[in-house]
């Protein structure tokens, strides 16, 4: 996706070689504009999916996911992380390793909002390990919900996710995908 790259090349900021911060459009300031043409996106490359439900992770994923289910007319369901007090009921519970803050934390789902009805795309900021995703996947097995597929803003394709997510033999669908960070150099596909 020519826009989002151009966003990139001009405001990101690379770090120790393996980090790319975007604060200014994706991850602090958010730009809507640039948000709905991600949606958009997503609609068109997912138009032959037959989608029921958005499933994102907090806190990055959730504008994402929020605008994109606006081209799709379906409702946003995100995985709260840490073990929510104020949640009644039965939940579905997953594992996450955090790439960025290098600790590992518990991410949750309430049952009532996920069912084996459900075909799910999965949406988030960025890939690396794929073990935000992974985790997402894990959650929608054990509510017997289909993962449609997987849509991310931008991959960093030298880490292993994408292989991750393959390997299941779920669809992926980056908008950017970088080859390398090295010497702070962005370097896509
Ligand atoms: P993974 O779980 O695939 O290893 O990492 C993906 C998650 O870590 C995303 O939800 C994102 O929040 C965060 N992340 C991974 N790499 C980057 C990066 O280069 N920049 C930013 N801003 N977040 C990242």
């Amino acid at each position: 996706m020519e826009i989002l790259k151009n966003r990139i090349l001009e405001c990101a900021e690379v770090i120790d070689g393996k980090i790319l911060k975007v604060d200014s459009f994706l991850n602090h300031q958010c730009d809507i504009g640039l948000y709905n043409r991600i949606g958009q996106e997503f609609k068109n490359r997912f138009a032959k999916s037959d989608i029921t439900k958005i499933l994102t992770i907090e806190a990055s994923g959730i504008g994402i996911a929020c605008i994109t289910a606006q081209y799709f007319g379906v409702p946003v369901v995100f995985a709260k992380k840490g073990t929510a007090s104020n949640f009644t009921g039965e939940i579905y519970k997953s594992k996450v390793y955090s790439f960025t803050k290098e600790k590992h934390y518990e991410i949750i789902v309430a049952k009532k909002v996920l069912s084996e009805q459900d075909r799910v795309l999965i949406i988030d900021d960025f890939l690396a390990n794929g073990n935000a995703v992974r985790g997402l996947i894990d959650i929608l097995g054990q509510a017997g919900a289909k993962p449609e597929g997987v849509g991310i803003v931008i991959e960093k394709m030298f880490q292993k996710g994408r292989h991750e997510i393959i390997k299941m033999g779920i669809r992926l669908e980056s908008l950017a995908v970088i080859k390398s960070l090295e010497q702070g150099k962005i370097i896509f596909e």
